[in-house]
């Protein structure tokens, strides 16, 4: 006998919940937890629930997104013209709109030199899936019709479409959905914090005999492309030694196989950068791009490419036989462009690095606890590795550090998660000093009462 009111933020949050539980099925939904958590507003790096409980988004709108905060009314703005100017017109074969004319030219000249043309998706999956095919399609078009394996990594993750999904190495995700694509191959990514994953050897050294060995074994002739994030983001947060893309890069030329930079995460200031592959030297020929692109606000993905690859699949005689409805969406362009003006205006880059600077000497007294393996911060990310045991570096179980973002969450009203035994803090860009001490110390109390031998966590 409840009376709805047709505000939804004024619905009483039990019947929200009920409905959500009811009725949606949620991406990436945890089949054992009954409990919801509606968001109904946002304003900066603060979210507030249906009931009104007011949290800190340490991780950009639950998800790495975010980097303008929530709530901006620049933002609203520049949807609501366009929506009453033209909302909605295809970019398919000649078509186009004036937003995505411009945004295209804008991210070419953000992105590192020789990206000259844009594909449009709406998702960061969709955006890998295209990068798969354009790599085909570039090489059959160029007279190697046989290249068609593609190289990715354990722990990448990149999207959970049939494409885009096979190359993902995250472990569980790819239990029980039937034939993957075929011809996707994957090799080890670096892991520091786990040196004896590489036999003893430089981590960078026995990387590139794998990845030497791998090419050998498939035959160079049949390599369309490999496919890697800058730093891995789903996998915990992790950075290569500085030489391992100069050389994954060197040797990948030498066979004529092409590099996807996949920077759907690390794309748009996350590591002070507009884009992370290029002053890791990663020099790609393609890059993968959507989140930061417009903060979440309208969906949107961005392929950026080589001009030669793009000239290869379409051009002379030659059609592209791939788009989707709403690539190039001028509501979602002009909403991106506007999402660029602003961090650009306000320094936002900068502000990833100072993020940084605060996550460092926030987590400083964690890393020192029992459960705390590794502290991995990259820009405005940071991934905590904890562990059952410091010595062996035995991880800690998924649940158990599910149950420390879970802690956070109700006894901080701060937002994190966990990937695997790794807690992931990915702020909105405009994340403040204050903000950050209080997620970090957050962190600090609750993991100085996690006992990893009982898999307990302390009352406070
Ligand atoms: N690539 C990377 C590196 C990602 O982190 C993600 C999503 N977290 C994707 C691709 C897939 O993007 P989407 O969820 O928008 O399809």
């Amino acid at each position: 006998n409840v009376t709805i009111s047709s505000t939804p933020s004024t619905r009483p949050a039990a019947l929200l919940e009920d409905l959500d539980r009811r009725h949606v099925l949620h991406p990436h939904e945890r089949g054992h937890r009954s409990q919801r958590r509606v968001m109904v507003r946002g304003q900066g790096s603060t979210v507030w629930d249906a009931s009104g409980r007011e949290f800190l988004d340490a991780l950009g709108g639950g998800i790495w997104v975010a980097q303008v905060g929530h709530g901006r009314q620049e933002l609203a703005d520049a949807a609501a013209r366009q929506i009453s100017e033209l909302a909605h017109f295809t970019s398919f074969f000649e078509y186009g709109t004036d937003k995505s004319a411009l945004l295209a030219e804008r991210l070419t000249t953000l992105a590192p030199a020789g990206m000259d043309r844009v594909f449009f998706t709406c998702s960061g999956s969709e955006a890998v899936d295209t990068a798969l095919k354009l790599a085909r399609l570039h090489h059959h078009h160029r007279g190697e019709p046989d290249r068609n394996w593609i190289i990715a990594r354990h722990y990448g993750y990149h999207g959970t479409t049939y494409g885009s999904g096979t190359a993902t190495g995250i472990p569980n995700m790819q239990v029980a959905v039937g034939p993957n694509l075929p011809h996707v191959e994957k090799v080890m990514p670096p892991y520091p914090y786990r040196p004896e994953m590489y036999g003893g050897q430089g981590t960078t050294e026995f990387l590139l005999n794998e990845l030497s060995e791998t090419i050998e074994r498939l035959g160079a002739g049949n390599i369309a492309a490999m496919i890697g994030e800058p730093v891995l983001g789903g996998g915990g947060v992790i950075a290569p030694p500085a030489d391992y893309w100069p050389r994954v890069r060197e040797l990948l030329r030498s066979h004529g196989i092409l590099l996807i930079a996949d920077e759907v995460i690390t794309g748009y200031g996350r590591i002070g950068s507009w884009f992370d592959s290029a002053p890791r030297g990663m020099d790609a020929d393609i890059i993968t791009t959507a989140k930061g692109l417009t903060s979440g606000y309208v969906p949107m993905g961005a392929v950026l490419m080589r001009e030669e690859i793009a000239a290869s699949v379409a051009g002379g005689e030659r059609d592209f036989f791939h788009g989707h409805t709403y690539s190039g969406h001028p509501v979602a362009a002009a909403v991106a462009l506007a999402n660029l003006d602003i961090i650009e205006k306000e320094s936002l880059l900068a502000r990833s690095l100072a993020i940084s600077e605060w996550f460092r000497t926030g987590l400083a007294g964690a890393a020192e606890l029992p459960s705390v393996g590794d502290v991995r911060v990259e820009g405005a990310m940071a991934g905590i590795e904890l562990v059952a045991d410091k010595a062996t570096r035995e991880p800690v179980t998924d649940t158990l550090a599910l149950a420390v973002a879970d802690e956070l969450y109700e006894t901080h009203g701060v937002i994190t998660r966990n990937y695997g035994p790794t807690l992931v803090l990915s702020p909105p860009l405009v994340f403040e000093r204050a903000e950050a001490e209080r997620t970090t110390s957050a962190i600090t109390e609750v993991l100085g009462r996690l006992d990893v031998a009982s898999g307990r966590i302390a009352p406070r």
